[in-house]
């Protein structure tokens, strides 16, 4: 016997979460927010919570696995033990590996690594809560916190999935969406330069249904995009007013505008 799947969505296309289909969950987005790493961020999607950070360019240690014409991008997706109901070991598991990758492929397009040759970067990424889309918002906050470090970039990377519930489609699904709809369909890209970086597909779709969820999760990354332009923005306004105080000068004309 087939078992019924829960509503996810009603009739007037409202989700749980009293969202329509192609709304992206609140966004919150910070950058530069632990201070012993060269460049950090915090995305808030929802109920799900990341914090990404960043070392280098430095040195390779142990020395061999540096590659001589660029640098090597490491990356570790991690869930913290208290980021799921039920506790979560502390050791990687095989999806946080493969993750782990899939989010290095998703952010390489975005570096000039061949500009730091024998050095490393690393980004780690914890995911304090989780609550569907962890991958993309990782790569989000990934990306931010690569800028943060002062890392040149042909532009940031913008992560966000869409997928199918009760057969209707729809844009950032949360965990029980992911859990009981038919498809998630995660995405990323560089917005400014139109370059899809991250494109993988769970479930079942036609055709004509994933190319209409790639055009709704290229939406939700324009709209993720424009977060994390902004969050850049408001740390340099930040920074240009520390500087202004520590020297005793007058603001600058325009408020602060960056
Ligand atoms: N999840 C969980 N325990 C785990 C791994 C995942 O409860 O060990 C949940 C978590 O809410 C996660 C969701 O399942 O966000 C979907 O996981 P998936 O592997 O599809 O990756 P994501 O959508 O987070 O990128």
């Amino acid at each position: 016997m087939e078992l019924k799947k829960p509503p996810l969505i009603d009739d007037e296309g409202r989700r749980l979460d009293g969202r329509g289909p192609a709304e992206l969950r609140p966004l919150h987005i910070e950058v530069d927010v632990l201070a012993n790493a060269d460049g950090s961020a915090y995305v808030e999607q929802g109920n799900t919570k990341v914090l990404a950070a960043v070392y280098g360019p430095k040195e390779v240690h142990p020395r061999h696995l540096g590659l001589p014409d660029r640098a090597v991008l490491r990356c570790r997706y991690h869930m913290a033990p208290f980021s799921v109901k039920q506790r979560k070991s502390p050791a990687p598991s095989r999806r946080e590996i493969e993750l782990s990758k899939v989010i290095r492929e998703a952010l390489e397009p975005a570096l000039f690594l061949q500009h730091y040759p024998r050095t490393a970067i690393d980004v780690f990424i914890e995911v304090l809560q989780a609550d569907g889309g962890t991958r993309c918002a990782s790569i989000t906050a990934a990306s931010l916190a690569l800028a943060d470090a002062g890392i040149p970039m042909r532009d940031l990377v913008a992560a966000c999935a869409a997928g199918k519930i009760n057969g209707v489609l729809v844009l950032d699904l949360c965990d029980i969406e992911d859990k009981h709809g038919e498809a998630d369909v995660p995405l990323a890209m560089m917005p400014g330069l139109g370059r899809i970086t991250l494109l993988q597909m769970d479930g079942m779709l036609t055709p004509t249904e994933l190319k209409e969820c790639i055009m709704l999760a290229i939406e939700g990354c324009k709209q993720i995009y424009a977060a994390q332009k902004e969050a850049l923005r408001e740390r340099f306004v930040r920074i240009r007013k520390e500087v202004e105080e520590a020297e005793g000068l007058e603001p600058a004309e325009g408020g602060g505008e960056a």
